[in-house]
């Protein structure tokens, strides 16, 4: 125990509500007698794990005999909860689900900061005015969604970004400022500002009903007359000057990004190319076939998630919404107090779609910091909390009842993967393993389905009020079957979001770092290999699959998940996929044994040496000057050379160009 820090043993503690230290120790002992290491074991631990212990054994203390005789997860789900609602921690489930983490919220530091950040913008440093009035945003504190410092700190900050004229990121503000409770008597100032965004972004109708409002808003204004005559004239004049104006539609602006998409996209799965198809043997499963060519750097699928979570660690540097970086204009989290988002609008859309029971406390919970662990326990209770209850009932014959090893592979006509419908029958029909999880793990399993039920019933999922009887009524023990299989099922299938983190530098090691994890329904039918073709980019939660090189007509497209032959040895690979994927690998790289990356055959003729010419130079100077398509080019010209040239994996040439063609996908797409 000599290792864990303070903080951790706090947090494990409250968890557990243990309040004496030696009561704690000795707890810890008994229950994870193999933990020495503590702080590293926690790293890969989550806070949850403990209470699971904990949960694990009133279960077994009742024997487990009957839970095993069970004849399906239903009645398990409904066993586990009967026994487990007696425990004060799981029926008061909420109280386990307040932030661990305290953050850093001071009213009076977050004003300090305003000031400072008015000094700043009153000597037009308008930089620094930005970076003190975002202190002062997220240091502000926030109950019942409500913050007065944090609105003010936001109201201020438009100001800046109206003088920088970033007009969308000022009409951010001002929505972030009026949700988190803006003063009222200053709300005329807001809408004013507004309308003049709105305008000046040619929306012309939306100017005027800002401006409108602002006149209303005049009543509560605490200005002197004087002030006030002002005011309202400067109002009527900018009412005035819209009718002058001629309504135009904004010009749309091609950004860099619709160069990378998927020009012609298939037919059945819209989101990739259809350079693709999807097949299935009985072998290896569903996996993407090589309709046609693909040249290297051709977009093969873009995918937003179905679900997805920040790690904790990322939490004040990602937003929870779109899982982008955070820029100059953070909006806080008003539930968690370390957590952002980029902007207003994406935590009004996270709000919408996830709803009033996403709670980020049990990412927290459930979460842990270390990149190989899974959160599949909360990706599959997004998934579920994405929809009402009704949606899985209604549709629990036709989705939800015959398991479906092939889907997506023989479905004929108007069939397309997308739509709500479709794509959580995708989620039932992954490969989970069930019927290969050990009673230890089963049992871990259905207690972590009956915790995330405890939640939803709780939490008014099922309508009626919340209930603390532990008899399930139907429609919950089968929601509480959903949230096993789901589980069983993303944490075979999910994929980590990387985010790159400080420059990236042409010819250097990219600076990527996982952020969070997701379930993409189309990219998880790829299969793995320890030689992919493919190179995964993410812009923010929106992953790319990028080739990596020419692939040829009827060629396995594969996917790497994380073991790669250019780092780990076989003899560490071959063991890691078995126990973490449950499967042998036989990609080209285990089957002939692939050396790693310093030890790859790198020699070249002079006559190929001659052809490939300066393309990599020219890559390099490119890429310094930011010209990212013309770099690229230059790596997808190099790469379709060495093809020509007959050299093939495993060559050193080949991944030095596929890194500088990743480091070209990155840069573009961050
Ligand atoms: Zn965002
Ligand atoms: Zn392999």
């Amino acid at each position: 125990m000599a290792n864990m820090t303070a903080e951790m043993k706090a947090q494990l503690m409250k968890v557990t509500g243990i309040t004496d230290v030696a009561e704690f120790d000795k707890m810890v002992k008994e229950h994870v007698p193999h933990i020495e290491n503590f702080d590293k074991t926690f790293e890969k631990h989550s806070p949850f794990d403990l209470q699971l212990v904990m949960f694990k054994e009133q279960i077994e203390s009742q024997g487990t005999k009957e839970f095993r005789s069970l004849p399906d997860v239903e009645q398990k789900v409904e066993h586990v909860y009967k026994i487990l609602i007696k425990d004060p921690d799981f029926r008061d489930i909420s109280k386990l689900c307040t932030p661990l983490l305290k953050g850093e919220k001071d009213a009076e530091k977050s004003k300090r900061s305003r000031d400072l950040g008015n000094k700043n913008f009153q000597k037009k440093v308008h930089e620094e005015a930005l970076r003190y009035y975002t202190e002062a945003v997220l240091l502000g504190p926030i109950a019942a969604g409500q913050g007065k410092e944090a609105a003010l700190g936001l109201g201020n900050r438009s100001v800046v970004l109206f003088t920088l004229k970033d007009y969308e990121a000022c009409l951010e503000d001002i929505a972030g400022a009026l949700e988190l409770g803006y003063p009222e008597d200053m709300h005329y100032k807001v809408y004013e500002r507004r309308g003049h965004c709105q305008k000046a972004l040619g929306r012309f109708e939306e100017a005027r009903s800002s401006f409108q409002a602002a006149v209303g808003a005049m009543a509560l204004a605490k200005l002197k007359e004087e002030k006030r005559a002002e005011v309202v004239k400067e109002l009527e004049a900018a009412l005035a000057s819209l009718k002058e104006a001629e309504v135009v539609n904004p010009v749309a602006v091609m950004t860099s990004t619709d160069r990378l998409r998927i020009w012609s996209p298939h037919k059945q799965f819209p989101c990739m190319s259809d350079a693709v198809s999807i097949k299935y043997n009985a072998d290896v499963g569903r996996h993407g076939i090589a309709e046609q060519k693909i040249n290297p750097g051709e977009v093969v699928l873009i995918e937003e998630p179905l679900s997805w979570t920040v790690n904790v660690k990322s939490f004040p540097t990602a937003c929870q919404g779109c899982v982008r970086t955070v820029g100059r204009t953070a909006f806080p989290s008003p539930q968690h107090p370390n957590a952002v988002y980029c902007c207003h609008s994406c935590f009004a859309k996270y709000r919408e779609r996830l709803g009033s029971l996403d709670n980020l406390s049990l990412l927290e919970m459930f979460g842990s910091n270390s990149p190989e662990s899974t959160n599949s326990a909360l990706l599959a209770f997004r998934a579920i909390i994405q929809q009402p209850s009704k949606f899985f009932v209604e549709n629990r014959s036709k989705l939800f009842e015959e398991y479906d090893k092939e889907y997506g592979t023989k479905e004929e006509g108007e069939w397309r993967f997308e739509g709500t419908e479709t794509l959580y029958r995708g989620l039932f029909n992954l490969v989970n393993h069930m019927e290969e999880l050990t009673p230890s793990k089963e049992l871990e399993t259905v207690i972590k389905s009956a915790v995330l039920l405890r939640f939803l019933i709780s939490g008014g999922y099922f309508g009626s009020s919340p209930s603390s009887s532990g008899i399930l009524t139907s429609e919950q023990a089968f929601l509480g079957r959903l949230l096993t299989i789901f589980q069983c099922g993303i944490n075979y299938n999910q994929h980590g979001i990387y985010q790159a983190e400080g420059v990236i530098e042409a010819g250097k090691k990219l600076p990527i770092v996982d952020v969070g994890s997701a379930f993409y329904p189309n990219m998880v039918l790829f299969n793995h290999a320890c030689c992919p073709n493919t190179l995964r980019i993410n812009r923010g939660r929106v992953s790319y699959m990028v080739a990596k090189h020419t692939i040829m007509p009827g060629e396995e497209v594969t996917d790497c998940y994380g073991l790669h032959h250019l780092s780990t040895l076989k003899e560490e690979r071959a063991p890691a996929i078995q126990k973490g994927f449950l499967f042998t690998c036989k990609c080209q790289a285990c089957e002939e044994n692939w050396p790693p990356l310093h030890q790859l055959e790198g020699k070249l003729s002079p006559a190929d040496m001659a052809k490939l010419g300066t393309l990599l130079s020219k890559y390099q100077s490119n890429f310094r000057e930011h010209r990212l398509a013309e770099a690229q080019s230059c790596c997808v010209q190099y790469l379709e050379k060495l093809q020509e040239m007959g050299i093939r994996p495993p060559h050193r040439n080949y991944e030095v160009a596929s890194m500088a063609l990743s480091s070209c996908f990155w840069a573009e797409l961050q």
